[in-house]
């Protein structure tokens, strides 16, 4: 059977025959097939429906530094519900945006409240403060930074991220139908019957999305990994049903039904490639479309969008994140903490100390450490 383009139809042959992503590798996608699209569709749909759909998804991404062939990571900003901003570094780790610091000034001096985003950058804002303060109050008491109580306290995201009203489009919503129809290619199925999807990626005239949101109690995933940020696509079929579905999701919480096809008169057939996208390892999931044509239908009017089952869903993913956060940070702390006591004792690391020399670098240490290991107690 000659295998032609799903998106532009033309017919595949040696020279324009490609390996494409069944789910795009910038959120971790590791499979390839091919006899699926041409060299051309394969460069103009990444380079838009998955580079909008993998921009919506980037601060997951990001967050769970996922692995990439090709692109480097960037920080980046977002919001949370309740209207905090959040940076996310390239590392993975989160911060507020800014430092803030409130000074108020008397006839005598002055007194500052600053919150920072970690220990150093806090003493280094009150010791910029305290130059400045000396300069403007020659006869005030120099501060002392030494005898300062520097208090770390951990935050974590309790807010959701405000990101489902970013998510969907268009384009990002054919780069999840072309994923869907990877999976009817690589099932050995000719694409052509799939009447839906194909007029949609190819922008046919009057061709209609094939795809809505879907968060309804009713889970299509059956052995869902509760707090996994998995990715996964699924297509099925029923000789009796004649509909070809499918059920794409990322990062175990932006979740869509599709219809592929209505009239479909082949064989039966189901397929899944799901993955971990931390580890790049695959998975089994059990993955059922119990839904008839007008449920899917009805998706796509938001008919089974459930605004508490998004968000438990979304806060199961976030409580991973905190806990790869958490970990994170105490890698980090460790390695401020004994810089700090490296500096305080000024050496290297290198040589060798004496036994008192040692128990000195052990109290910096641990001194710069104890509001971190404190403030992990309490939480
Ligand atoms: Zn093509």
């Amino acid at each position: 059977m000659p295998h032609i383009c799903a998106i532009c139809s033309i017919l595949l042959n040696d020279s324009n025959n490609t390996k494409e992503h069944v789910i795009p590798n910038a959120i971790g996608g590791v499979k390839k097939i091919k006899n699926f699209i041409c060299n051309r569709c394969n460069n103009e749909s990444g380079a838009n429906w998955d580079f909008e759909l993998c921009g919506q998804l980037e601060h997951f991404s990001l967050l769970f530094q996922i692995n990439r062939d090709r692109g480097s990571l960037s920080k980046k900003e977002f919001k949370t519900v309740d209207g905090r901003k959040i940076r996310v570094l390239p590392d993975g780790s989160m911060e507020h945006t800014k430092p803030t610091i409130n000074l108020e000034e008397h006839a005598k001096g002055a007194k500052v409240h600053v919150s920072a985003r970690n220990i150093k950058e806090a003493k280094q804002i009150v010791s910029g403060l305290s130059q400045k303060m000396s300069e403007k109050y020659p006869k005030a008491k120099p501060i002392d930074i030494d005898a300062i109580e520097f208090k770390a306290q951990r935050e974590y995201l309790e807010s959701p991220l405000e990101i489902s009203k970013s998510y969907g489009g268009l384009s990002a919503g054919r780069s999840t139908v072309k994923s869907a129809l990877a999976m009817v290619a690589e099932s050995g199925v000719d694409v052509r019957c799939c009447e839906k999807a194909i007029p949609f990626l190819g922008g046919s005239k009057g061709s209609e999305p094939c795809f809505g949101f879907y968060y309804d109690k009713s889970d299509l995933v059956l052995n869902r990994p509760e707090g996994l940020p998995f990715h996964c696509v699924h297509v099925e079929s029923d000789e009796q049903e004649k509909l070809i579905k499918g059920y794409v999701e990322y990062f175990g919480h932006l979740r869509y039904v599709l219809l592929l096809s209505s009239n479909y008169s082949g064989r039966s057939f189901r397929a899944s490639y799901s993955i971990n996208p931390l580890t790049g390892e695959e998975l089994k999931l059990d993955i059922n479309i119990s839904l008839t044509k007008s449920d899917i239908l009805d998706c796509y009017q938001y008919k089974r969008y459930d605004a508490d089952v998004l968000n438990t869903a979304m806060g199961s993913i976030l409580g991973t994140l905190a806990a790869i956060d958490r970990e994170r940070q105490t890698e980090k702390e460790i390695h401020l903490a004994y810089e700090y006591a490296l500096n305080k004792m000024g050496v290297t690391g290198d040589e060798e100390l004496t036994k008192e020399d040692y128990m000195l670098f052990i109290n910096h240490l641990t001194d710069c450490l104890a509001p971190y290991l404190v403030s992990m107690y309490r939480s």
